[in-house]
């Protein structure tokens, strides 16, 4: 540096906990997991290293590399990754967020995964693709009683044991999961792979899948025509004699984010299947995973929102212009405030809804109705306000933001994924109205959730459309989460964010951008109380 001293550059956001996080804290004690806040800091001390910050770099930058054949010219279908990928995985099955919380009694074990999620995937969200699907397969695995015995064991391990091996081989195991075809993803009805009996209790099955992510997976839950119409069956990548069954990887796909993660088209020929519930009841089957999917959607949504803000916040009060630091400049501060209204807004939903999860699976039907309408409204809107939020933040760090090693533009290429995925925005909230007409019981749970707690939020839900039809089905599924997470905030969160929320996001006293707070807003205690440590 001969020509100048660097100056007014921010040091790294190192040395902190992610999980020191008021908002996360209170909601994982509220929603009966206080049990687990040792493991959540000391899981949260370790992403705020500089060592995982380096793996998700690392583990984006040298991206998963498919390899066909050995070097003989047999067939492999492999996926070769860094050994930065390797690392994040086993940090995460190491810490549980995989299936784990099938096999905890303690009430709230399902709460404790969804923080460590909340908190990790803020690390890197890209492995929590196979981290998630191993959790959501378990539930719908337990449709074939058999298969279940055999596999829900090493589904439920904490140790990553990654490697194409005989499953029962291994210490662990990673699920996946095959619906989307080249016709059709929404309408997985249009499936086209066939399954065929053997007559020896398994099935063949043959064609193809367009989007099937972590294919280095052990197991996947796939869709196929059976003669009973559409099917869902567990399809291992090692057979049990120790060979491999045919999943042949045509290419992998070259996706705008989540490039750490290998999404394939694999194509199934004389594939050997084992049907996982009834025949002709795939989607029923399978639903049972993609719930759970969708939950990891709304979690993940929310993790990628305050990872972002805690990146903002933290620039904005080292980074110093017109004689004060951004932080101090009113303009900034509304901004930093609104962004952080926004994400603990969905920090307290996601976190609502996995203790719904966790206590439905106890047998709590109340919780059972509620989840079913709650993480359809939380899965449409949580996830459509992440590419606003994360852009917004982005714009914080000015030109910094915008290059890749401040990890914002990762944040930024990930943020529209959640919402794609598990359920398109549309597909999401006409499956909200669906359940509206089919599951009055869910209406009735979440009126009684979120009425009766503050006069904003009841004159909100009696302002809620009857019978709103598939051309109002966004705006509907947008208000009824607006209107839940007001109501958690109104009880859960200090006044300051509660009283800007509502006067914001229910009462409509608010811009088209994010920094549009009305004034009266104590705008220094949000972004105080947001801001890491
Ligand atoms: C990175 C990545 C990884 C993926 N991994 C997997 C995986 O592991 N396994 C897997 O099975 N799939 C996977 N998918 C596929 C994903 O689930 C689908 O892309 C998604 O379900 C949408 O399906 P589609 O792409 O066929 O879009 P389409 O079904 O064609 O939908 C296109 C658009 O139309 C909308 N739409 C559909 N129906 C209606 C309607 N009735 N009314 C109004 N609008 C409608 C949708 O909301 C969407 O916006 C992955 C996708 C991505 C991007």
């Amino acid at each position: 540096m001969t020509t100048h001293e660097v100056l007014n550059q921010p040091p790294p956001l190192v040395g902190y906990d992610i999980a020191q996080d008021a908002a996360l804290l209170a909601a994982v004690d509220r929603e009966g997991a206080g049990w687990a806040v040792a493991d959540l800091h000391r899981l949260g001390t370790l992403g705020g290293t500089a060592e995982p910050q380096r793996w998700a770099d690392q583990a984006n930058r040298y991206e998963p590399r498919l390899i066909t054949h050995d070097r003989y010219g047999n067939r492999v279908d492999e996926v070769e990754f860094h050994p930065a990928w390797h690392a994040l995985m086993d940090v995460a099955v190491g810490a549980g967020l995989a299936g784990s919380p099938w096999d905890d009694a303690r009430a709230g074990a399902h709460v404790a995964r969804a923080a460590g999620m909340f908190t990790w995937n803020q690390v890197e969200a890209g492995h929590s693709c196979p981290i998630s699907m191993t959790y959501a397969v378990v539930p719908a695995l337990r449709n074939a009683k058999d298969l279940a015995a055999t596999y829900e064991p090493l589904l439920v391990s904490r140790a990553y044991d990654p490697g194409l091996r005989p499953p029962l081989g291994k210490r662990g195991l990673l699920a996946g999961m095959g619906m989307t075809e080249k016709q059709g993803g929404s309408d997985v009805r249009a499936n086209t792979t066939t399954a065929t009996p053997d007559g020896a209790g398994a099935y063949r099955l043959r064609g193809h899948k367009w989007f099937t992510s972590a294919p280095m997976c052990d197991l996947f839950l796939v869709l196929a025509q059976a003669p009973a119409g559409l099917s869902c069956f567990l399809v291992p990548r090692v057979l049990p004699d120790g060979t491999r069954n045919v999943f042949r990887i045509q290419r992998l796909k070259d996706k705008l984010g989540n490039r750490s993660n290998a999404s394939s088209e694999p194509e199934f020929d004389d594939t050997a299947g084992w049907l996982v519930g009834d025949e002709g009841q795939g989607v029923r089957t399978i639903i049972e995973m993609v719930a759970m999917t969708r939950l990891d959607c709304v979690i993940g949504s929310a993790s990628g929102m305050r990872a972002a803000l805690t990146q903002a916040i933290h620039h904005a009060r080292h980074r110093r212009a017109f004689g004060r630091a951004l932080a101090e400049q009113p303009a900034m501060r509304n901004v930093l405030a609104d962004l952080a209204i926004e994400s603990e807004a969905a920090t307290v939903l996601a976190m609502r809804l996995a203790g719904a999860v966790d206590r439905a699976h106890r047998g709590d039907e109340a919780e059972q109705a509620f989840r079913r309408l709650a993480i359809a409204a939380g899965k449409y809107w949580v996830c459509k306000r992440q590419p606003a939020v994360v852009g917004e933040a982005l714009e914080c760090l000015g030109g910094n933001g915008y290059v890749e090693e401040s990890g914002l533009p990762r944040l930024y290429r990930d943020a529209p994924l959640n919402s794609i995925w598990e359920g398109s925005g549309n597909v999401q909230a006409l499956d909200l109205l669906r359940t509206l007409r089919r599951s009055p019981e869910a209406l009735d749970a979440y009126r009684a959730e979120v009425a009766g707690h503050d006069p904003r939020v009841d004159a909100a839900l009696a302002a809620l459309p009857r019978d709103p039809d598939e051309s109002a089905a966004r705006r509907f599924a947008e208000r009824l989460s607006v209107i839940l997470q007001a109501s958690l905030l109104v009880r859960h969160a200090p006044a300051a964010v509660a009283d800007a929320f509502c006067a914001t996001r229910l009462a409509g006293d608010w811009g088209h951008a994010f920094g549009t707070l009305p004034a009266g807003v104590d705008q220094q205690a949000i972004v105080e109380r947001a801001a890491p440590r």
